[in-house]
């Protein structure tokens, strides 16, 4: 009577679970998908164990041996069980290895067909003395070693993902493990205590409040929300993108003039003195906008590793200029110190601009927060068939970073001891787009320091290496402006007037034959009238951009003038982007004189 009361009670809980599970609105999932056929199959049972706890007692005791009924009942009930072991074990296998439903049903419904049949064909014995009422023999014994034989394969799936077992889902087969094994031991010494179907119902609650149920509701409303929020960050990044493009514009004119003004001989040394900080400020805002361009880039994940073959010897050369002008420009007392490993392979394929940002970030770090002592720039790699690993450091001397700060660092717009530094100019943003920068590249980036004592940023990226060597572009500097053009025709075409000033401005001691255009459609009318020896060609233009009026000129099959992108669309990428819209070359705005001139000797025919 006692136990009956127990299955009542299971069945209650059972009904439940099946009223509340079916009245939500779920996601469909394997595992949801697994557990609709439990809760069914543990309901099933449930029912078949009550009617059969009925159906034996109210069979005289005479009459037991002989009822056939029970004996149906008994068996359907062993099937049952098995079924509800073979659905278990399927969960088990889809939560520990494969994602295959279709298989791992497959697999275990061959073993439960053999099972069950084995379970309805063997002899199967019934006891009952009055007191104990039980079945025995073969078609149990089926059970009984199959359930030996799944829990033993439980153990394995939970001990082979050990490290898994804490996650909530694998809660369900911890119980009916733990349990089924203390009910099994409870069975020898008292056979007629059946806990089965009981642990089956805890063990199917337990995996409702298990798996991975999520509220449908809350997900759509969610879902909305992360909507609106992308959206937003979308307008943001827009803005953020515009906002860099109309700064570049106007820094465009101060950096221009700037280096104009610069060029002039008979300066004062204090004007001399006055522009080179014009031209230093705008430096530093032009990095400023750089810098959020890159983060605004990197929140919206539109930031783009674009690889090109390179030559590393270069790019370190050029760093060291870089960062030996820097040191001169602020006159502290540091020693420069590098080192570059010999076996760094002669050409690398990877982004090259941005292993360049990578690193200049750290040495302007190392220069702006070092006031005496020395930066030790160092480079070695290890080459491992075609990779070479790079292993970057910068150490220095300077103000050193607190223990507790050094999670900080990488953080946008954390400054860390910005007070004591105060000479020392920056946003905050250099070292979270440098750490970003190196995961994209699948790089890692450490740092040691000791504060008062001096950092060290360690950096390490894997660079595919170029084997067949191509002779790749030359870009070496030649001395500015030292030869003329007389004879050559530019067209210039900017809808910016000051824009246009600048360049002609900027071109002007080459003594070149320049003529001016404010829209794609002029410079049409243009070029059907003269022949230009080059033309530098902005894109955004109002009513027909740049791209689009090179591919008007293009049209006509006689037209062979180099194009050159001339844009303050600048952000990296462009250059790729340009030359695949048949541009020969793209100069960003501001316009670098250096640069200028490297591509006026190219296209121009100087050296
Ligand atoms: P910024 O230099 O523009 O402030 P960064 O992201 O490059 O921004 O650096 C974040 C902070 O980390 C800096 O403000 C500085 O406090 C600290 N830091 C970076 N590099 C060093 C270094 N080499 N030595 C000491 N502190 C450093």
């Amino acid at each position: 009577m006692g136990t009956t009361l127990f299955l009542g009670s299971a069945l209650a809980f059972s009904i439940t679970l099946l009223v509340v599970f079916f009245n939500k609105k779920r996601v469909k999932s394997i595992e949801n998908i697994i557990f609709i056929f439990a809760a069914i199959v543990n309901f099933a049972a449930l029912i078949i164990e009550l009617t059969l706890q009925i159906m034996v007692l109210r069979t005289p005791v005479s009459e037991f041996q002989t009822s056939g009924l029970i004996e149906y009942w008994a068996r359907l009930y062993l099937v049952i069980i098995i079924m509800w072991f073979t659905i278990f074990t399927i969960y088990t296998v889809e939560i520990s290895f494969t994602h295959n439903l279709k298989v791992n049903t497959i697999v275990f419904s061959i073993i439960f067909i053999i099972a069950s049949t084995l379970a309805i064909v063997l002899p199967i014995y019934k006891y009952n003395d009055g007191v104990v009422i039980y079945t025995y023999g073969p078609a149990v014994n089926v059970l009984k070693i199959l359930g030996v034989l799944y829990m033993l394969f439980w153990l394995i799936c939970l001990f082979s993902n050990f490290k898994e077992i804490k996650q909530k889902k694998y809660y369900p087969v911890i119980f009916v493990t733990i349990f089924l094994l203390a009910s099994s031991i409870l069975q020898i010494y008292r056979p007629e205590i059946l806990l089965i179907t009981v642990v089956g119902t805890l063990a199917t609650y337990i995996m409702y409040f298990t798996i991975e149920n999520p509220d449908l509701k809350l997900i759509n409303e969610l879902n909305i929300a992360k909507d609106q929020a992308d959206k937003a960050n979308m307008a943001k990044t827009e803005f953020l993108s515009n906002m860099s493009h109309e700064i570049r514009t106007p820094l465009n004119a101060i950096m221009g003039f700037g280096s104009i003004l610069q060029e002039h001989k008979d300066l004062s040394d204090d004007v001399k003195e006055d522009v080179n900080n014009i031209i230093n400020a705008s430096d530093n805002l032009l990095e400023i906008v750089n810098g959020i361009l890159d983060i605004s880039k990197i929140e919206a994940n539109k930031l783009e590793i674009i690889s090109s073959e390179y030559e590393p010897k270069k790019l370190f050369d050029d760093l060291v200029k870089m960062s030996e002008v820097k040191l001169k420009s602020m006159n502290k007392p540091i020693e420069f110190k590098c080192f570059f490993d010999e076996t760094i392979p002669p050409v690398l394929y990877g982004d090259h601009g941005r292993v360049k940002q990578i690193i200049l970030n750290l040495l302007t770090n190392a220069i702006k927060y070092t006031k005496e002592g020395w930066i030790d720039f160092k480079i070695s790699c290890v080459n491992k068939s075609n990779v070479t690993r790079l292993i970057i450091s910068v150490e220095d001397t300077g103000i050193g970073i607190k223990e507790d700060k050094i999670n900080k660092l990488f953080d946008k717009f954390e400054r860390l001891e910005v007070e004591k530094s105060t000479t020392a100019e920056g946003t905050g943003l250099g070292l979270a787009i440098t750490k970003k920068l190196v995961e994209l590249m699948n790089g890692k980036i450490v740092v040691q320091s000791k504060f008062g004592k001096g950092s060290k940023f360690s950096v390490s990226l894997d660079q595919r290496i170029v084997k067949d060597k191509k002779e790749l572009e030359k870009t070496d500097v030649i001395e500015i402006g030292n030869i003329e053009f007389i004879n050559k025709k530019v067209l210039i075409v900017d809808d910016n007037i000051v824009n246009l000033k600048v360049a002609s401005r900027l071109l002007e001691k080459y003594k070149l034959n320049i003529t001016e255009s404010t829209s794609g459609k002029d410079a049409l009318e243009k070029i059907k009238n003269n022949k230009y020896d080059l033309i530098l060609l902005d894109d955004m233009m109002p009513g027909m951009s740049g791209t689009e009026t090179l591919t008007e000129m293009k049209k006509d099959k006689e037209f062979s003038t180099p194009v050159i992108a001339l844009t303050a669309n600048a952000i990296n990428g462009m250059k790729e982007k340009y030359l695949k819209a048949g541009f020969d070359d793209y100069i960003p705005k501001p316009i670098d004189r250096i640069e200028l001139d490297n591509k006026i000797k190219k296209y121009l025919g100087g050296n």
